[in-house]
């Protein structure tokens, strides 16, 4: 077993999908995947920042859940991030509402003594240069850097983003995305020109369409499960990417083969996340329930 660093976000989301609105609930990247990561090794260390206004109870959730919360910072005179997104019928794309950065303007990441050696390391979504800024303060490099980021970041703050992406081995991004990011619809050409930009290994997340794996010329695909219920989509990417990253440490490899099974177990972890609001869907579940769950996801391909 690795150890395993998570860095993102750690939030307060305002949703809304057609289904119903939830206000100021927890939310964020680092949220999300080190609470999906949990289910596969403990502790998971996470580095974030959060505010004044968070709660207590979240950060117990967080501790009884297995996540070492030494690496969140809170600032005292600060709000934490903020983000308020809307999703309509087709729950494939959604509006971002607002995003208040608040703590995550001015985050200087600060990486505790017992987290340094770190095998694997998750860059979840936040500023790339504080992505860039985790990866230099780690001693040694881990053996293995993944990464995800987002529109807001394309879109904005591309020459960070160039620098980071430069320096991990695998990124992680949805299928919008990866074509806002090379200019390319084909998603093969895509994968190959982030391939150019750095990380040897791409993964193209397509929603309810599943998940493709670029591994050195090879590629794997893995569907997303139909489901009948699907609530809320939030952090559905980010626990794909905290149950990838969390089967890897598990089982300390990133062979083909472990990456492939770790991308089943990344889509079994989303399809619980997409089922109810927020974080609620990736709380309290039994390995029992998951493996059942990766079961259903391998027969329907075999
Ligand atoms: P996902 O649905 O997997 O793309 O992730 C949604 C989560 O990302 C929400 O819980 C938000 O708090 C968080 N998020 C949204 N925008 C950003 C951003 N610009 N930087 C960091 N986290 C964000």
């Amino acid at each position: 077993m690795g150890n395993l660093l998570t860095v993102g976000s750690v939030a307060f989301d305002t949703i809304e999908t057609p289904f119903g609105k939830a206000e100021r609930i927890l939310g964020g990247a680092g949220t999300y995947i080190s609470l999906a990561a949990s289910y596969f090794r403990k502790p998971v260390q996470l580095v974030s920042v959060v505010g004044s206004d968070f709660r207590q109870k979240d950060i117990l959730m967080m501790q009884e859940a297995g996540i070492d919360t030494s690496g969140i910072q809170q600032k005292t005179d600060e709000k934490s991030f903020f983000w308020a997104g809307k999703y309509f019928n087709d729950m494939n794309h959604r509006d971002t509402l607002e995003t208040q950065l608040n703590v995550l303007g001015t985050f200087d990441p600060v990486i505790p003594e017992s987290y340094k050696s770190c095998d694997y390391l998750m860059l979840g979504n936040l500023s790339p240069a504080v992505q860039q800024l985790v990866i230099e303060r780690l001693p040694v490099r881990p053996k293995l850097v993944v990464m995800d980021t987002m529109n807001f970041w394309i879109s904005s703050f591309m020459d960070d983003l160039k620098i980071v992406i430069e320096n991990v081995d695998v990124l992680i991004i949805n299928e919008e995305e990866a074509r806002q990011l090379t200019g390319q619809y084909s998603l093969v050409v895509a994968a190959r020109e982030i391939n150019a930009m750095g990380p040897n290994i791409v993964v193209i997340k397509k929603g309810e369409h599943g998940a493709l794996l670029f591994y050195h010329g090879q590629i794997f695909f893995v569907p997303a499960l139909p489901l009948e219920v699907v609530f809320d989509p939030t952090g559905a990417g980010d626990t794909f990417a905290g149950g990838f990253i969390g089967h890897i440490a598990r089982q300390d490899s990133f062979s083909f083969e472990t990456m492939k099974d770790a991308m089943v177990y990344g889509s079994a972890m989303a399809s619980f996340c997409v089922e109810k609001f927020g974080v609620e869907g990736i709380l309290n579940l039994s390995s029992e329930e998951i493996e059942n769950r990766v079961k259903v996801f391998r027969s329907l391909v075999q």
